[in-house]
């Protein structure tokens, strides 16, 4: 890893903010217990404390970025347990945004780079299409022919099948319209889940909601953020912002993972557009339990059991976890429970997966010995990132749990 501090951008000044975020901080320790790294660990530099006093440190200039310091950010989910239990309100997840852009590394993540690029996606698609087609996919997954490499991790997670037509860029409401919204499809999506982007549009244009999908839209650029490349994330924002029609009331986002970065557009980019459009962002759960379902809209029973796994980005971004119950309770006889210490996080935390394979298996390890106790057929997430990480989990496992996103599911009953 080449250090190149320090690396403000020219476009923001990024010191004064780090410093008056971390100062929020007045060391009381309880966001220790709620810190999954910290419980793996229990080492003070892996927890929230322990980061905000490294970062203010590097900040002021008392500490050089070592590649000791740099770890134990690296090693941080971004989870944002401890910004949602703190009682100072240190804003962590814009403190930890922006001390990562401060250290930038220059070393841009080939995965993010990949998947913002439409070209490469298509590409990518046409490779993914050849391999499950040719069954190469399913050896691959059953006889782990690629290891714990950073491909065989993501192969070990990837649905079954990713094959699906392309979103048509509008989509009116059946019956009399009640307004316009717009679909959010991201990168992976794009990539990985057009099968559930069809079922969210099924849905919404079932309610009474005319679908736009824009076709200038791209990545949003969480992966790009997590590396410390605010100017490229902040590129990506700023296509968005344009691809996106001022009719529609809301954007609506299937992972919550590029929803919680969606939602915070304001924070990245400091203007009233950047405003404007984050106050349109809506998670795609929250959406659907908050509008009135018509009579007419039936959903056929299902009597299995389906676990819910929320993902930290809906807990403690968009603070939408609720909505996944709600939702998956119209589905009839459906019983619905909670996956236990939910709280914590799985380990997936966007490329965390694959940059810290150890750990990231650590913190799986607890959700797949719960899902064995709870024996669900469903493992329900609203994260893409999640849904994979979990997925490999099972395989490996060798528990035939399958895990789909609720609006999947919901789709699944109409
Ligand atoms: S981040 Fe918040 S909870 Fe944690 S030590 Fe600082 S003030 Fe206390
Ligand atoms: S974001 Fe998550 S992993 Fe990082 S310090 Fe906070 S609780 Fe710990």
């Amino acid at each position: 890893m080449r250090c190149c501090f320090p690396a403000v951008t020219p476009t923001l000044n990024l010191l004064p903010q780090i410093l008056a975020d971390a100062d929020r901080c007045v060391l009381c320790g309880m966001c220790l217990p709620h810190c999954p790294t910290y419980g793996l660990s229990h080492n003070e530099a892996e927890s929230p404390r322990g980061r905000i006093s490294l970062m203010l440190a590097v900040a002021r200039g008392q500490l050089e970025p070592t590649a000791g310091l740099r770890g134990h950010l690296e090693r941080c989910l971004g989870c944002r347990a401890c910004e949602a239990m703190c009682p100072s309100l240190v804003p962590y997840g814009r403190l930890l945004r922006n001390t990562r852009e401060y250290l930038h590394r220059h070393e841009h993540s080939r995965l993010a780079d990949t998947l913002a690029t439409p070209a490469r996606r298509t590409l990518l698609r046409g490779a993914l299409r050849l391999f499950q087609a040719s069954g190469l996919q399913r050896v691959t997954q059953q006889l782990h022919l690629l290891g714990h490499s950073a491909a065989g991790r993501l192969v070990q997670g990837l649905p079954a099948t990713t094959a699906a037509p392309a979103l048509p860029e509008f989509t009116p409401a059946q019956g009399k319209e009640r307004g316009q919204v717009a679909l959010f499809t991201g990168c992976t999506g794009d990539l990985l889940q057009r099968a559930l982007l069809h079922d969210a549009r099924r849905l919404l244009s079932a309610l009474g909601y005319a679908v736009h999908v824009p076709p200038q839209q791209g990545c949003c650029g969480a992966l790009h953020v997590q590396q410390g490349d605010g100017a490229t994330a902040r590129r990506l924002a700023r296509q968005n912002l344009a691809a996106f029609p001022a009719a529609a009331e809301a954007i609506i986002s299937v992972a919550s993972g590029c929803g919680a970065l969606l939602h915070e557009y304001d924070q990245l980019l400091e203007d009233e557009q950047a405003a404007g459009f984050a106050q349109r962002v809506v998670d795609i759960n929250a959406f659907l339990a908050g509008v009135e379902w018509p009579e007419s809209l039936m959903l056929r029973p299902l009597a299995q059991k389906v676990a819910v796994h929320e993902s930290c980005t809906l807990r403690n971004v968009l603070h939408g976890q609720k909505a996944l119950y709600a939702l998956l309770r119209r589905i009839p006889q459906l019983e619905v429970v909670e996956l236990p210490h939910n709280d914590r996080c799985c380990g997936a935390a966007g490329s965390y997966l694959i940059e810290q394979p150890a750990a990231a298996d650590a913190l799986r390890a607890d959700k797949i010995a719960a899902t064995a106790v709870l024996q669900p057929q469903w493992l329900a997430s609203a994260n893409i990132g999640c849904a994979m990480h979990l997925a490999a989990g099972l395989r490996e496992a060798g528990l035939a749990v399958e895990v789909v996103h609720p609006v999947s599911l919901l789709a699944r009953q109409l």
